[in-house]
């Protein structure tokens, strides 16, 4: 069962530069589907657009974001079929964020209120969703949800800044998803963590699958190295667009698109230092999203580039099964 489609989803944001206006091209026509149990990686250095991606997708898209176009449909377990780029941001509120999309964001726990106590920030999440249920359901429902993700219950008696980074992490984690909805974003959720928490976040996500809390996730970072612990499927993005998709041990074994090669060129080295830079020892930069080239907008970066390459721009084509990639080096002209 296919629980999100993401069709031509573009999300720009308007900026004003010495009165005159600019759009930033940071999420165009993106495509991407999201299956019932997998876990899609979504890899790309900082600013290649990761987290504009996961607003858009929730249609949470607050100014100077600009929805462009697109479409976004979300299959319910019952079956029934949201068109979320058709809903109000009320209705987005009341009917699918939390219920059946919900997002860790970066820096989730620093978001929270400091002065209000687990417990509290739960319950005003589950109200949001559900006015009519009282607070010892909502509190009961959160202690549950605490133990059988390995928390202690009296997590909820605590203040935000009571937890340790890991556990905080956990604790949103737990709070995000207790409706359970179909399909979880966690976006760059172990990057401020230590090893051992970075490892303790990831199991918990696994048992929020398990668990069937939620059914299936998109896990964004700018570091493939984790991606690959926890990721059936990576998609690669770059500069505003997805560049290539495949299964994890597909895209590992076989990366096609000269940018992905450098990605895994950068996780075969051991050196933490040269896995934080990633693709960064790729000479060159990423292209302003102002004005991007008309092509491909790796062409400036890439050793292969040809004649056609910054003439046109190479659609994401499926060049074996499963596997597509947006690069001329593999479409058949
Ligand atoms: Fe390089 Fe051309 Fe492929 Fe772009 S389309 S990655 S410039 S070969
Ligand atoms: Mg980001």
């Amino acid at each position: 069962m296919e629980h999100l489609n993401i069709s031509n989803l573009s999300a720009y944001y308007r900026q004003l530069i010495v009165n005159k206006e600019f759009l930033v091209k940071a999420v165009d026509k993106v495509s991407l589907n999201l299956m019932e149990g997998e876990v899609l990686g979504v890899v790309g250095e900082s600013g290649c657009g990761k987290s504009t991606l996961a607003r858009a997708v929730m249609m949470n898209i607050i100014p100077p974001l600009e929805y462009i176009g697109g479409r976004i449909t979300l299959t319910t377990r019952g079956g029934n079929v949201l068109e979320l780029n058709k809903l109000t941001r009320n209705d987005l509120k009341k009917m699918v964020w939390g219920k059946h999309v919900a997002i860790v964001p970066q820096d989730a726990m620093s978001a929270l209120m400091p002065t209000l106590k687990i417990k509290r920030i739960a319950y005003d999440i589950v109200r949001s969703h559900d006015d009519s249920v009282d607070y010892s359901t909502a509190l009961e429902a959160l202690r549950n949800r605490l133990t059988s993700l390995g928390l202690s219950e009296r997590v909820a008696d605590m203040y935000p800044f009571e937890l340790s980074g890991g556990m905080g992490q956990r604790t949103v984690i737990a709070m995000a998803t207790l409706l359970s909805p179909e399909v979880l974003i966690v976006d760059e959720p172990t990057s401020a963590l230590d090893v051992l928490s970075q490892k303790i976040v990831l199991k918990t996500l696994m048992d929020l699958m398990k668990r069937k809390y939620v059914d299936s996730m998109m896990f964004i970072s700018h570091d493939i190295a984790t991606v690959r612990q926890v990721a059936s499927r990576i998609a690669v993005m770059y500069a505003g667009k997805i560049v290539e998709v495949a299964p994890t041990e597909e895209i590992l074994q076989n990366p096609l698109h000269p940018y992905t090669k450098g990605l895994m060129e950068s996780i075969a080295s051991l050196e933490p230092e040269v896995r934080m830079r990633g693709i960064k020892y790729i000479p060159g930069q990423p292209p302003s999203l102002i004005n991007p080239p008309s092509g491909c907008r790796f062409a400036d970066r890439c050793s292969y580039a040809m004649d056609i390459c910054r003439r046109e721009e190479p659609a994401l084509v499926e060049v074996s099964p499963d596997h597509s990639v947006a690069c001329w080096l593999h479409i058949r002209r």
